[in-house]
């Protein structure tokens, strides 16, 4: 299956993920660890991605797109994959539409998880204590959510508009929203004839 994951900060996406792509046997392609992991190696890509995450902003479209791109073409997401943090804008996403066209490999599902703002902010501050991320600060905390806000969220009704939206409340166990998430990946599953 090819599966859009969106979520506001600290909705528990990271953790879901992991979960559905284990389940589900395809390749969980975060943006975020492909950046973090370009900072750790001090490629070119991570010495210009560091300071806008540190600071809570979005990466350049054309950063991100290069790497997605490249990855999408690895021979592991030939039968689907999962993506965690992409697409996070408007442009990202009429990038994915084009290159999944060109393949013909169309979008599975689109899942968003949404949960209380209130909520988010104080997971992700105690998250910050615990992981010790640099962009976990309070100021980022509430930059990344304005991001959120003005740049990510309008995909959700874009993703609507394609018929491939299902919403999932974050509010409640870890299990309990996984198996929210099950229910609708089995109704999204293409058909196997
Ligand atoms: P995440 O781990 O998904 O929360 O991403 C951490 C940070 O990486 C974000 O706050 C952005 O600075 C950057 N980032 C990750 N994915 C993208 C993307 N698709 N477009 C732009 N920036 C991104």
């Amino acid at each position: 299956m090819r599966i859009v994951f969106l979520g506001p900060p600290g909705v528990g996406k990271g953790t879901q993920c992991r979960r559905l792509v284990a389940d589900l046997r395809i390749p969980h392609v975060s943006t975020g660890d492909m950046l973090r992991r370009a900072i750790r190696d001090r490629t070119p890509v991570g010495r210009l991605a560091a300071e806008r995450m540190d600071a809570g902003q979005l990466v350049s479209d054309d950063i991100v797109q290069q790497l997605v791109e490249r990855r999408l073409d690895s021979p592991d997401c030939a039968e689907g994959w999962l993506f965690d943090g992409f697409p996070r804008t408007i442009a990202q996403a009429e990038f994915l539409d084009r290159m999944l066209a060109s393949r013909t490999t169309p979008l599975d599902l689109v899942l968003e998880l949404f949960g209380d703002e209130s909520i988010l902010v104080q997971r992700m501050l105690r998250r910050a204590r615990v992981e010790g991320r640099t962009d976990d600060t309070p100021e980022t905390v509430r930059a990344r959510m304005r991001v959120y806000h003005s740049q990510t969220e309008p995909l959700v009704e874009y993703y609507a508009r394609k018929n491939l939206l299902a919403r999932i409340d974050a509010i409640g166990t870890r299990n309990e929203v996984f198996e929210r998430i099950q229910e609708s990946v089995r109704r999204a599953r293409p058909n196997p004839d």
